[in-house]
């Protein structure tokens, strides 16, 4: 199964995809992560991704679409967090799954009330070394500084969950979503999902959405 997450930043769709991830194996690819990622090891693309994540500009398509091409053909199953992001990403993909002769089965939409992602963005901090995702007002480590998962005392906020860079990805989030919903409604792939509840509430929604047992 090949799937597609869309939702505003704070949705909850790293914290699902890695939930769906764990239970049938789908390998996640979030464009986030990746060029967050590239940006500490500071490698070329890191160099020029920096700016435009920092202000929460979208990076180039060009870039991101190479390394989507380059993650999808090695991959049976996988799960896009964060992509596409614009119209031009989500066409140049279905070409490119046509040619390998794969495609996306489903694109869920994560919905969630512009209030409530501002709380959820900035009090997020994740752990450096196996990414989960933990909130100073709704979810803090069990033990201060203490990652639950691997135990690692590397937890850390993103460059981009600040106040001022938040509205711009909001900004640049609406401009573009409705028109990916309908491109993928056209296609009778979109269902929506209203993610404002706990995590694991809506992880059981979506398995259901998704005909998972
Ligand atoms: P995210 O972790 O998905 O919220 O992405 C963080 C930042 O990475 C975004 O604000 C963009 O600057 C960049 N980014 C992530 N995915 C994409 C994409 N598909 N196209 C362009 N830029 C992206």
């Amino acid at each position: 199964m090949n799937l597609i997450f869309l939702g505003p930043p704070g949705s909850g769709k790293g914290t699902q995809s890695s939930k769906l991830a764990d239970l049938i194996g789908l390998d996640v690819i979030a464009t986030g992560n990746i060029l967050r990622d590239e940006i500490k090891n500071s490698s070329k693309l890191g160099v020029i991704a920096k700016s435009y994540v920092e202000k929460g500009d979208l990076v180039p398509d060009d870039l991101i679409l190479n390394i989507i091409k380059n993650k999808v053909k090695n991959i049976n199953s996988f799960l896009l967090d964060g992509f596409p992001r614009n119209i031009n990403q989500a066409i140049e993909l279905e070409r490119m799954l046509s040619s390998i002769e794969k495609k996306i089965d489903c694109v869920v939409n994560f919905e969630v009330p512009d209030d409530i992602l501002v709380k959820r963005i900035l009090g997020r901090y994740v752990c450096k070394e196996c990414k989960e995702v933990y909130n100073s007002f709704f979810k803090d480590t069990k033990q201060k500084n203490i990652c639950d998962i691997c135990g690692s005392n590397q937890l850390e906020k993103r460059i981009d969950d600040n106040e001022e860079t938040l509205r711009n990805r909001m900004k640049v989030f609406h401009k573009s979503n409705n028109e990916l919903c309908d491109f993928y409604k056209k296609n009778n792939l979109l269902i929506s999902i209203n993610a404002i509840e706990n995590e694991n509430f809506i992880f059981d929604k979506l398995k259901k959405l998704l005909k998972i047992n």
